[in-house]
């Protein structure tokens, strides 16, 4: 039976489910790896995961279909990002195909907290990984653990669908060394100051720029960005410390094959955006989020589309893709994964 919760009124936040999957590491292989219950980790104060940041993540979505099914979106990519990200930290990369098993078994077991078709809210998952023995030395743990978790979500950013207002950061995005195109915490900490700044002084995103140039559009702390030309192109900027989201490229894809639309995928320089039509953000968490105002210093940029609601291309785009990510218009080939 569904958890008795009031899923149209859930937010972004963290909800403990029923169960978690963990597999552990050591002597150079990955265990069986079980579901289990408890919530709580408890690990050596001088594991790799506290002294020195080994950790990654995940991030992806369970949907309830119109058919009453759950699904999960595009997972093996999730799988492969979290492998390259291993490899980036000096981690033993967990197998793909037992990551899509393990995100199986834990929607499937937590089925009940599954929101229902139509209420707006998601079962978001979180694979992680991290360095569990401890390590003083500069060098990688040797002992890891992977593990899975997921809790029900509501839309990222209040107030859904209405655009936002973000500030070209002052801060640069990534550490310094080239890890941009990799989901780790250790990115996320070295944004945290970035984002407190922009939430105290009224902002709801970050816009970054390239830190060589700080001409180059990058990205937020969480998403890629999308633009809308005034004739109706989608273009999203090519930069090596960016993250590959996938739901950037899903976007791409519908738009060329669904929505006939040209589409490039290019350095964008930050004097191009007063040009455009539209703006938004996207990944898993905000799905698309379209931007009204881009704010950099004394320069305010306001997107056509206003701050109303989305422009038009973006919502065109934003049906489409959550259209196939719950069953109510074909996916192509191999994109959704049926659960239960
Ligand atoms: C996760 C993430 C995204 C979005 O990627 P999706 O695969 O679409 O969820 C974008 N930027 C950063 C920095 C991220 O960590």
């Amino acid at each position: 039976m569904k958890k008795d919760l009031d899923w149209s009124s859930l937010g972004f936040g963290y909800i403990a489910t029923d169960y978690r999957y963990s597999s552990k590491f050591k002597d150079g292989a990955w265990d069986e790896g079980q579901l289990i219950t408890d919530s709580m980790i408890t690990l050596s104060e001088c594991a790799g995961v506290f002294q020195y940041a080994q950790t990654i993540f995940e991030g992806l979505k369970a949907y309830s279909t119109k058919d009453g099914h759950i699904v999960c979106f595009r997972p093996d990519l999730n799988a492969a990002r979290m492998a390259d990200s291993a490899k980036r930290l000096e981690m033993p990369v967990f197998p793909e195909d037992r990551f899509i098993d393990a995100v199986c078994q834990v929607v499937k077991a937590n089925q009940d907290w599954v929101p229902p078709y139509g209420s707006g809210a998601t079962l978001y998952i979180r694979p992680y990984m991290m360095g569990t023995n401890p390590v003083i030395g500069v060098k990688p743990a040797n002992e890891y653990e992977f593990r899975v978790f997921a809790t029900p979500v509501g839309p990222y950013f209040k107030g859904g669908a209405k655009p936002i207002v973000i500030k070209v950061s002052d801060f640069d995005r990534a550490a310094p060394h080239g890890t941009g195109h990799i989901k780790a915490g250790l990115n996320y900490a070295m944004s945290l100051h970035a984002i407190v700044t922009a939430h105290e002084e009224g902002f709801a995103e970050n816009m970054y720029l390239d830190p060589e140039s700080r001409t180059k559009v990058e990205e937020t702390g969480g998403a890629n960005f999308i633009f809308i030309t005034k004739d109706g192109t989608l273009v999203t900027p090519k930069s090596d410390s960016i993250l590959p989201s996938i739901t950037r490229r899903s976007i791409m894809y519908v738009a060329e094959h669904y929505l006939g639309m040209k589409v490039e995928h290019r350095p964008v320089y930050f004097d191009e955006v007063k040009d455009f039509a539209e703006c938004g953000l996207c990944g898993t968490a905000a799905v698309i989020s379209p931007v009204g105002r881009i704010v950099n210093h004394d320069t305010v940029i306001d997107i056509p589309a206003g701050m109303e609601e989305m422009g038009p291309v973006t919502k065109k785009l934003y049906d489409t893709l959550t259209g196939i990510q719950m069953g109510s218009i074909e996916a192509p080939e191999g994109w959704i994964k049926k659960i239960c």
